[in-house]
C-alpha cells in the first residue's frame, strides 16, 4: 500500500439487524452474524519493523532476498568437495586462511583439498560438504576425517528457510516478537500495517463512581468495568480511549457517544444495556442510534446491544462485571479482531476432566470461572453469582459448558479455555 492512507468506509448502519421473528439466538449463531457484519476499518501506516510489535499486517510481507541468502556452513569444522572423497579415512591437505561468518574465504578451494570453515561462513567455492571439527584430527598441514561423509553435510541451502519472493507473512497476520525477527532477517525494514483499531471505553449508571480513589456513599460502588475493558483492549494492542463514565441520563450518554464516534473505531459500553426502565444505552440507541438487541442463549450475559452510532460499531456490554468480562471476552474479542484487521479469532480450548459436579438444563450455553488444579482438572469458582468479581480473578480461565443439557460429575471431559487462549493479561 503506498499513498495517502485508505480509510475503509464505516459500517452500514443496519448491519446488525436480526431477522423478523427471531427470539434467542445461540451463541454460534451470534457469534456468525457480528462475522458477517463487520468489516475492518481502520487504514494502513508504514512503521518501522522493530516498532511493529502487535500490529497487523496490512500487506503480505514477500522476501525480497533469500535466507541464507548463500549456503553456509552450520558447523565448526572443515569443508571440501564432496566428489573428491570417499570410504574410509581421508587426508586432505588445508589451504591457507579459513571461511568465518563476516569473513567470506578470499578465492577458491581446489577439489581435493579443505579449508577450515566456522558457523555461519559461506560455503567457498569448491566447498559443498562440511565435516564436524569433533570428527577430524589436524596437522602438518593436512586434516584427516573417517570417510564416507553424505553429501552436503553440516550445510545449509541458500533460501532453505525462506526463499527470495515467497510470501514471509500474509496480510492480516499479528506480528509477534518472532516476526519481527523473520521480517527483519529478511531485511525488511519496515511494514505495512493497519492503523491500531481506537476502542473507546464508556461507563453508565447512576450508581457508579468513576475513579477507585474517590470517595463513594453506601449506594455507589466503583467502576470496575472501566479499568477492565481498556486493560483489555491494550493488552489486545489496540489503543484504548477512555470515554469516562456517564451517569443514566441520556442526553449525557449522547454526547459521550458522539465523541467516542469521532475519536474511535468502535464503542464498548457497559450497564444500562438490557430492556428495563433504568436501561438508558439500550433505549438511547434505540432511538437515535440502530439498536440491535441480540437476545443471545448465553450465560452469564442479558441482551448485548449491538448498535452504530454514526456509523461506528458500539457494544452494549452488561454493567455486572462478569457478564462484562465474558461478553468482552466472547463477543467482543473477535469483533475488535476483524475491525482491526487481523481477521475473526476464536479461542483455542482444550478438554480436561471436571474436578466439580453439574447438572445444566438444556437452552444457554455457560461459561464458568474455572482454573486447573495440580491434578489438571478443572475447577470452577464456588459461586456462579454474576456480582463475584473476585472469582474473575480467582479464575484462570472458563469453562464452557454447551448449549445442551450436560450432566458433569468429577472426570467428565470439560471445555476449559484458559484467559491466555483470549489474549488476556
Ligand atoms: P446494569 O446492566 O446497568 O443493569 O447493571 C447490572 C449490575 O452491574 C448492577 O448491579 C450495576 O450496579 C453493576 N454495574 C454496572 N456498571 C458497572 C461498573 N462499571 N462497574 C461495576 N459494576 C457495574
Ligand atoms: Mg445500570
Amino acid at each position: 500500500m503506498t499513498g495517502a492512507p485508505l480509510t475503509p468506509p464505516r459500517l452500514r448502519d443496519d448491519c446488525f439487524a436480526m431477522p423478523q421473528g427471531v427470539d434467542w439466538v445461540p451463541v454460534q449463531d451470534a457469534l456468525s452474524r457480528l462475522r458477517a457484519a463487520l468489516h475492518p476499518v481502520t487504514g494502513a501506516e508504514t512503521v518501522p519493523t522493530h516498532a511493529a510489535r502487535g500490529r497487523v499486517l496490512a500487506d503480505d510481507a514477500i522476501a525480497t532476498r533469500s535466507n541464507p541468502p548463500r549456503p553456509n556452513s552450520a558447523v565448526d569444522g572443515y569443508g571440501f568437495a564432496h566428489a573428491a572423497t570417499g570410504v574410509g579415512v581421508m587426508r586432505l591437505p588445508l589451504v591457507q586462511g579459513r571461511a568465518a561468518a563476516g569473513q567470506p574465504f578470499d578465492g577458491a578451494v581446489a577439489s581435493g583439498e579443505a579449508v577450515r570453515i566456522l558457523t555461519g561462513a559461506i560455503l567457498p567455492d569448491g566447498v559443498d560438504t562440511v565435516v564436524l571439527e569433533e570428527d577430524c584430527a589436524t596437522g602438518a598441514g593436512h586434516v584427516a576425517f573417517d570417510g564416507p561423509i553424505r553429501p552436503r553435510a553440516n550445510t545449509r541451502k541458500a533460501g532453505e528457510d525462506v526463499a527470495e519472493g515467497q510470501l514471509a507473512l500474509p496480510a492480516g497476520h499479528r506480528l509477534r516478537a518472532p516476526d519481527l525477527a523473520l521480517l527483519s532477517a529478511l531485511g525488511l525494514g519496515q511494514v505495512t500495517v493497519f492503523r491500531p483499531l481506537r476502542v473507546g471505553v464508556l461507563s453508565t449508571g447512576d450508581e457508579i463512581i468513576a475513579e477507585p480513589g474517590a470517595p463513594a456513599l453506601p449506594h455507589q460502588i466503583w467502576d470496575a468495568n472501566r479499568p477492565m475493558l481498556l486493560a483489555l483492549a491494550s493488552g489486545w494492542d489496540y489503543a484504548p480511549v477512555d470515554l469516562g463514565h456517564v451517569n443514566d441520563d441520556p442526553a449525557a450518554i449522547a454526547a459521550r457517544l458522539d465523541a467516542g464516534a469521532r475519536d474511535c473505531d468502535v464503542v464498548l459500553t457497559s450497564g444500562g444495556a438490557s430492556a428495563g426502565d433504568e436501561d438508558h444505552v439500550s433505549a438511547l440507541l434505540r432511538a437515535r442510534g440502530t439498536l440491535s438487541a441480540w437476545r443471545i442463549a448465553l450465560k452469564p450475559g442479558r441482551p448485548l446491544a449491538l448498535a452504530t452510532w454514526n456509523g461506528v460499531p458500539v457494544f452494549g456490554l452488561p454493567g455486572n462485571p462478569v457478564a462484562a468480562l465474558v461478553c468482552a471476552l466472547i463477543f467482543a474479542r473477535p469483533a475488535l479482531s476483524l475491525l482491526a484487521g487481523a481477521g475473526w479469532v476464536a479461542p483455542q480450548g482444550f478438554a480436561a476432566p471436571a474436578a466439580f459436579s453439574k447438572r445444566k438444563k438444556p437452552g444457554r450455553r455457560e461459561y464458568l470461572r474455572a482454573r486447573l488444579n495440580n491434578a489438571g482438572h478443572a475447577e470452577v469458582f464456588a459461586s456462579e453469582g454474576s456480582g463475584r468479581i473476585s472469582g474473575l480473578s480467582w479464575a484462570t480461565g472458563l469453562v464452557e459448558l454447551p448449549d445442551g443439557a450436560a450432566d458433569i460429575t468429577p472426570g467428565t471431559p470439560v471445555r476449559f479455555i484458559p484467559y491466555e487462549a483470549f489474549g488476556l493479561r
